[in-house]
């Protein structure tokens, strides 16, 4: 995926600001923060979306999920609470086209989104 910004976050070909990584996930600050604390937690492998999420790679989503557990425990939001973002494709809004988990906290966050 030689065009993907986040497969070259991964390869540390683009800077970012790590939070967490193992083998599989990825976590970074977002570079155009929506709240105090936002951050993406992404599949080192190239998953384009939510869409392509099967039952030979969902394992990776679970613990996307438990990176996030422990991450925001980390970041002392955990009690007062963040919210989990995915956006998926045009009408999602998405604009980097490689799966990732947003997280947004420290501020109260409104509901519906835009
Ligand atoms: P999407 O709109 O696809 O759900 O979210 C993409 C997110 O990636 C946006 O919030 C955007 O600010 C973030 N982003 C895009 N390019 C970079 C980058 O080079 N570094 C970091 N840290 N975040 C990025
Ligand atoms: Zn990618």
């Amino acid at each position: 995926m030689m065009d993907c910004i986040f497969c070259k976050i991964i390869k540390g070909e683009i800077p970012s600001s790590k939070i967490y990584e193992d083998e599989d996930v990825l976590a970074f600050h977002d570079i155009n923060k929506a709240a105090p604390t936002h951050f993406l937690v992404i599949p080192k492998k190239h998953i384009q979306n939510a869409n392509e999420i099967n039952s030979e790679n969902s394992k990776i989503i679970a613990h996307i999920f438990e990176v996030i557990s422990k991450i925001t425990k980390d970041l002392g939001i955990s009690e007062s609470g963040y919210r989990i973002v995915n956006n998926c494709g045009k009408d999602g809004g998405q604009t980097v086209n490689h799966l990732h988990f947003h997280v947004l906290g420290q501020r109260e966050l409104k509901w519906p989104p835009g």
